[in-house]
């Protein structure tokens, strides 16, 4: 087993103990709606709920700043509050 692989699979097995839904939801109220959750934006100013989060991918998406990604890049948006157009995020 290679180091780099050990490191991938603990970040799955992270990813598959943590519910992007509750951790997100614990930042923003979430609201389901079908099979996924949608909530305001802390991105930007939301005055609808633009922010949706997928629970079967473990992904979430703002669909007005573009902002979203999976459990680990929501750790980083919550360090770095104001996004500004360079950031990292991954557009998917
Ligand atoms: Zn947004």
């Amino acid at each position: 087993m290679s180091v780099g692989s050990t490191f991938d699979s603990t970040k799955e097995q992270v990813k598959r103990s943590i519910d992007i839904v509750e951790l997100v939801g614990e930042y923003i109220p979430l609201r389901r709606e079908g099979r996924n959750y949608k909530g305001l934006c802390p991105w930007h100013d939301d005055s609808h709920p633009s922010l949706h989060v997928n629970p079967e991918r473990q992904t979430f998406h703002c669909f007005v700043c573009h902002i979203g990604g999976d459990i680990f890049s929501r750790n980083d948006c919550s360090t770095r509050r104001r996004p500004g157009p360079n950031n990292n995020f991954t557009s998917a």
